[in-house]
């Protein structure tokens, strides 16, 4: 039995964990660095410890700090929360030897999924369509540029080692093939500290839709539906929703199938999120697998009514799956913003500073996740998501409705915020009618600022 959860995390997502530990009456135990004194994490849980300076990889990136706190504080288990250590198989190898539960899949699951071109040939071996392209990383200039014309352009050249939307470059035509490799080498060297780059086929115009699953350690598995996030900046989701408009019945069934057998693939258990392309055929590819908890996560439990994060703990306690498949339905539709302090309209820099004012908003069908309060402080350290606004309505008019109304009642003053910017997308024809792509904010937005 789990009693005690060390929380390897900060802001909205260990807020949410906390919220779980609660209803599972299990004790919460915070960690926080020197910036997030007054974090709303730090006075929501049960107990809380300061594990190092602001710079993360000196607090919540440092592995054998928290392991070694984690014993300290006699912890049953670890939640990485997203980001930081969360697909860190080293971090989770290192868990799993001291003996603590990790709220999540095994090492070796992650190890699997963690590199791009081995995730990819995993799958082609278990007949997972992939977006057309190689499973090895290019070795030269010369290779790349004959596997470039055979697939035909345009291509992306990817970061094997590549994630958070970096690490990619189209590439129209051969002339542009020599530059754009120098380039996207050398960038992914920089950013992953590994210069490997493989390449996809540029799919045109596509649709982002991922897969919820969840399976134990029992090897039972299920899915949750699919998420549609196909609004994004720079390859980043900004809007998610449930389920998607994009997709029928039909090809509902056979993508949720095909991320059961993704994961299968990797023996995986806890919750996870594959992740497709969808072209204007309607053909979808795997993208990759991501083994965590996602940030987009409470949208599927809105139409699902199902607790992710409380199953994720009884997983991890050994437990089987609390429900089956066929007990789960699709119910209403749901929408999330995420709210980021950042100036929108000077390149989405990001704002600092302490809120001086946060006045929530709530009313039906509203559910608002954040790791802010009034006097929180708005650090430079880390990611500046302030909080996510969860809209549900019986159907995808409704949802849309009340997320327009929430973000003209919620007030956050101190730092600049991105709620503007949901009010012109939820506004926009384009996504009221369904036809966006991971384009339409780049092709729409970025020219009018
Ligand atoms: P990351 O791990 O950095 O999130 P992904 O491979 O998941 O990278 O891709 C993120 C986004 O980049 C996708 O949702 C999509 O918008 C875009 N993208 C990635 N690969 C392709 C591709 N082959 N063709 C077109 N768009 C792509």
């Amino acid at each position: 039995m789990i009693k005690r959860i060390l929380i390897a995390n900060r802001g909205e997502i260990a807020h949410r964990i906390i919220k779980a530990c609660r209803e599972l009456n299990i004790t919460s135990i915070a960690i926080y660095s020197e910036a997030d004194k007054n974090s709303l994490h730090v006075r929501r849980a049960d107990e809380a410890y300061l594990i190092g300076p602001p710079p993360a990889n000196e607090s919540y990136l440092n592995k054998e700090k928290i392991i070694e706190l984690a014993k300290k504080v006699k912890a049953d288990a670890i939640h990485p929360g997203y980001g930081f250590l969360s697909e860190n198989y080293e971090f989770i190898e290192l868990v799993e030897k001291s003996g603590i539960i990790f709220i999540g899949p095994s090492s070796a699951s992650v190890k699997l999924m963690g590199g791009k071109t081995e995730a990819r040939t995993l799958m082609k071996q278990n007949n997972v369509p992939i977006v057309p392209g190689t499973t090895e990383p290019i070795s030269n200039i010369e290779e790349g540029k004959k596997i470039a014309k055979e697939i035909g352009y345009p291509i992306m050249l990817k970061a094997v080692s590549g994630g958070g939307g970096k690490g990619m470059r189209k590439v129209f035509s051969q002339q542009e093939f020599e530059n754009a490799f120098n380039l996207a080498t050398s960038e992914s060297k920089k950013a992953f500290g590994n210069s490997e780059v493989y390449i996809e086929k540029y799919i045109e115009n596509p649709k982002h839709i991922e897969v919820q699953i969840l399976a134990d350690k029992h090897g039972n598995y299920l899915h949750l539906f699919e998420r549609e996030c196909s609004v994004q900046r720079r390859h980043q989701k900004v809007i998610e929703e449930a389920p998607s408009i994009t997709i029928n019945e039909n090809i509902r069934k056979k993508i949720t199938q095909t991320a059961i057998q993704a994961a299968k693939a990797c023996n995986y258990y806890n919750a996870g999120t594959i992740e497709f392309l969808l072209d204007k055929n309607k053909n979808f590819y795997f993208l990759e697998m991501n083994t965590r908890l996602q940030v987009e996560h409470p949208v599927t439990e809105m139409i699902t009514g199902f607790d992710i994060v409380k199953e994720q703990i009884k997983i991890a306690e050994g437990k089987e799956l609390s429900i089956k498949q066929e007990d789960l339905n699709i119910f209403g539709h749901a929408i999330e913003c995420r709210i980021y302090a950042e100036d929108v309209e000077n390149n989405f820099s990001p704002s600092t500073g302490k809120i001086t004012l946060h006045r929530l908003t709530s009313g039906p069908g509203i559910r608002i996740e954040r790791g802010i309060d009034v006097s929180s402080d708005v650090p430079i350290y880390y990611d500046p998501m302030l909080a996510k606004v969860i809209a549900w309505g019986s159907n995808r008019e409704e949802a849309i409705a009340r997320m327009k109304r929430a973000l003209s009642e919620y007030q956050i003053c101190g730092v600049i915020t991105n709620i503007p910017f949901y009010k012109w997308i939820l506004s926009q024809e384009e996504f009221l009618d369904g036809s966006f792509d991971i384009n339409f904010i780049e092709n729409k937005f970025i020219p009018l600022i």
